[in-house]
This record gives structure tokens, sequence and C-alpha cells, in this order.
């Protein structure tokens, strides 16, 4: 299964995904020379050439890139549609027929997951699957179960190595930083552990709701939409014990442990919130209890990490768009300053921001000029660049099509993922009203403790790039 595809086929090509993320990379794709194959697009709406063309350049307008006329027309050229009910097995006969002679195709299953089986089976069906990879869209599952039972369909079709899960965070420029300064660095690891850190806090906010999206939310809420994946891959990254070797299954095995060892999570550990309004949103329950925002403390039962609480954050219509990380470290042994306040175990953190700038900052007290001895606190900002240039997309599909899985989730890292958080998915406390461009309920910031308060994401007015 390595090696380059001879053809990418789009299920769910008329969907809101297809729209937003996967014309835009696959434009990008043909400027910068990684879509050599012909792409087949397979939904049920009924369309026409032109109204296909229409889509696809309506999408790549609003994405906001560059038109270049000769980059959209080599796009479209290569772009053709099959339509009809995923339920209907003519339609994979259909999909064969549009193929030719295409016998390494990647499907990529843009839909909503309760249709993965219906798809892939449909695929087997047709002799579509034998040397082909598909690609999963998440969510994985709705909890351990059923992820489960989603990677058994999956993986009685087609082989491990020809399954692609992706999660988009994967593929940030500012994610896979954070592998590469932990291990490319040698003064990190002395330090990296409970002995020096105190906690760690993670914060993933919008400032915006679910806008178009309020059926998909409800049947999801904020735990499932970025928890389980995007915070948890965060954590993984940066909790993982150093590769025991140069390949990424390596990096896979080791982030895997770390899920493994996540201590299950208490309704107590966790803090589930609703902004105002989004009962009132298209296609949402008007009694509905699912979350926008949550925050949860969580810990990982591993000799580095014993006792280290981890606190994560996320939330919609939240005061501003970021992603950042803060490693709080532990404070000096004796205090003997009294400029700083009496509470401060503050001094020196480390913190990455994700998005949308990948920054790397390192912050320590320094005095100031001066008979006292007074100080403040400044950041060392190793790295302030803008996040990516292309997006995860782009990258993500174009290694799905070269075979590379490098930035894609394992099987067992998927279903271990979920374990700690299972009893929370069905056992909670009721979700907390809260103010649209805030930060949450207020009880939030309790469950830091003496670990309190949540760091505040650097503002920037131009961020406003959706996660
Ligand atoms: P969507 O807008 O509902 O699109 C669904 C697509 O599937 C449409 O192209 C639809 O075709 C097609 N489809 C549905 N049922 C079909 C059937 N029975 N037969 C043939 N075609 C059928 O969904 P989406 O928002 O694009 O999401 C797709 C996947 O991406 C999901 O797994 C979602 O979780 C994931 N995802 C979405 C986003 C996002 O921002 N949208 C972000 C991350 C992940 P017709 O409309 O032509 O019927």
């Amino acid at each position: 299964h390595d090696g380059a595809a001879d053809a990418l086929v789009l299920f769910g090509m008329t969907g809101d995904l297809a729209h937003k993320k996967i014309f835009p990379a696959l434009y990008g794709m043909v400027q910068n020379g990684t879509l050599n194959v012909p792409v087949v697009g397979v939904a049920s709406s009924q369309l026409t050439r032109s109204q296909l063309h229409a889509r696809i350049r309506k999408s790549i307008k609003a994405s906001g890139r560059a038109e270049n006329a000769a980059t959209l027309r080599e796009l479209l050229e290569r772009v053709t549609y099959v339509s009809g009910d995923y339920n209907d097995p003519a339609v994979f006969g259909r999909l064969k027929e549009a193929l030719g002679p295409a016998r390494r195709p990647v499907h990529y299953l843009a839909i909503p997951p309760a249709l993965f089986a219906t798809v892939i089976t449909g695929l087997a069906a047709a002799g579509l699957s034998d040397g082909g990879r598909v690609i999963l869209e998440k969510p994985f599952g709705r909890d351990r179960a059923s992820a489960h039972h989603l990677n058994r369909i999956a993986c009685a079709v087609f082989p491990e190595d020809a399954i692609y899960r992706i999660d988009h965070f994967l593929g940030k420029e500012a994610i896979m930083n954070i592998l590469y300064f932990r291990f490319a660095n040698a003064f990190l690891e002395p330090i990296w552990n409970r002995n020096y850190i105190d906690s760690v806090q993670i914060t993933l906010s919008e400032s915006f709701g679910v806008e178009s999206r309020g059926a998909f939310y409800e049947s999801a809420g904020c735990l499932r939409d970025v928890i389980q994946n995007h915070l948890f891959q965060i954590v993984g990254l940066l909790a993982m014990e150093p590769p025991a070797y140069r390949a990424y299954e390596a990096v896979q095995i080791e982030k895997t442990k770390v899920f493994r060892a996540m201590r299950e999570i208490q309704p107590d550990d966790l803090v589930r919130g609703q902004y105002k309004g989004y009962r009132k949103e298209a296609h949402v329950d008007p009694q509905s209890d699912v979350e926008t925002f949550c925050a949860l403390r969580l810990f990982i039962d591993s000799w580095r990490w014993e006792g280290v609480p981890w606190f994560l954050r996320s939330g919609k219509c939240m005061a501003t768009t970021a992603a950042e990380v803060q490693v709080q470290f532990k404070a000096p042994p004796q205090k003997l300053f009294t400029d700083t306040a009496p509470a401060d175990g503050r001094a020196n953190y480390i913190r990455f921001r994700l998005s949308p700038r990948a920054e790397i900052a390192l912050a320590a007290r320094v005095k100031r000029p001066g008979k006292n001895y007074v100080g403040e606190q400044r950041e060392l900002l190793m790295m302030n660049e803008a996040a990516d240039s292309d997006s995860p997309y782009e990258r993500l599909l174009s290694d799905a099509l070269a075979g590379d899985r490098s930035l894609f989730a394992t099987q067992a890292a998927v279903e271990s993922a979920w374990q700690a958080l299972d009893r929370v998915l069905v056992e909670h406390h009721k979700a907390i009203m809260y103010e649209k461009g805030s930060w949450g309920p207020p009880e939030a910031e309790a469950l830091l403790g003496r670990h309190g308060p949540w760091h505040r994401p650097c503002t920037d007015p131009n961020d406003a790039e959706p996660i």
C-alpha cells in the first residue's frame, strides 16, 4: 500500500467540508504540483458539469486564494462527477467506469460517519477497495465502543496501512513543531517532568458559534468535536516519551501510550458550558444540554507525569479565536524577592501559540534597572511566524496520495484516546450557561484550584481564522 495513488475519489463532493476546505486544498495542490491524478466526486445531488464547475469556482473564491486562471482550468479538467445515493449499489458501478484504468485510488470519505459502512461495503462489493486506500474524516466514533465498531468495518475491507484517519490538526505546522521542538533540543528533557512542571494548560477557543452546523453539533458537542481528537493529540505530543526509533510508528506508539495512561475523567473533573442563544440556533433542540464549552482536568498516570494536572478547555463564542498551550513550571523553592505577588508561582512557563500564528515563548522574570530588587516577567519569543503557508488539508491530502501515513492517526491511538472520556460522555453535570464573548462559565476557573488562573491567550485582531 505504499507508493503513489492514481486517482482521488471524493465522497461528499457537494458537502460543506468540500466547499470550505477540500476544493481550496486541491487548488493549492494543483498550484504546487502535487495533484497529478484524476478526481472523481460522488454525491447524491444531480449536477451538470457547469453547475459543478460553478461550485468549485465559488469555493476557491470564498477561500480567499488568489485566483489563477490556468490553475483553476487544470483543476476543473481533472474533476469528474458521479451522482447517486450511496445506498444504491449501481453508484459504485458508475464510479468504477469513471475511474477507468485507475488501480490504486484513494477514497476520501468526506461524508457523515453514519454512511461510512455503506460506502466501504459498496466499494468492496464493486472491487474498488483492492489496491486502494481510504481516508476517513473525523469523528471516529462517538465513544470507545463505536470507534472500535467503525474500525472493524474499515479493517474488514482495508488493511490498516491503507486506512488514513484524518485529524487536520496533525497537519498544522505549529503542531508538528511541538514534536520537533521537544526532541530537537537537549535543554528541555531534564525539566520536562513532574519534578519541574507544575501544570499544563491548553486552550482552543473560537469567537464564533455553531453557524450552519447546528445539526452536526447537536450530535457531537465540544468533548467529541475537539477534545478527544485535537486536544488529546496535542497532549500526546507534549507528554510522550522520546520515540525509540526514527519512524512514524514510533511516534504513534508513544502517543498511544500517553492515551492509555490517561486516568478516566470523572464528572467533577469536567465543567460543561453552553453559550446563551445556542438553543435558538437552527437545527438545535430548544432544550438542548449539548456543551459548546468544556474545561477539564486530566491526569496522566505515568512515571514522568505523576501528579501533574493537565487543564484543557475549548469553546465556541469565546472572547477570541486562539489555540495555545502553556506549560507552567514550578515556583522557585524560596522567595527571595518581595516584588512578586504572594501566590505568584507563575514565573516561568513555555507558551506554544498554535493557531493562527505559530509562536514559542519562554517566560522568565528579569530585574528592572535600579537600586531595588524589583523585576518583571518577560517572554523570550523564540518563534513568531504565520502558522501555515498552505492549509493542513493540502498537506494531508498530498501525503495520502503519496502513501505517507506519518500525519494520520492509527486505530490504537483513536480507540485509546476515547477511554479517558468514556464515563463523562454519559455521566456529567448539566451545561452551565455563559455569555457570548466570555471565557465560559466561572466554574471553569474554580477547576484550576491553586494552579489557576487560566492563562489568557494573546489577542490579535487579525486572528479570525477558524480552527
Ligand atoms: P455535509 O455538508 O452534510 O455533506 C455530506 C455530503 O455527503 C454531501 O456531499 C452529500 O451529498 C453526501 N451524501 C450524504 N448522504 C448521501 C447519500 N445517501 N448518498 C450520496 N451522497 C450523500 O457534511 P460535511 O459537513 O461536509 O461533513 C462531511 C464529513 O467531514 C463528516 O464526517 C464531518 O464530521 C467531517 N468534517 C466536517 C467539517 C466541516 O467543517 N464541515 C470539519 C471537520 C470534519 P448531497 O448533498 O449531494 O446529497
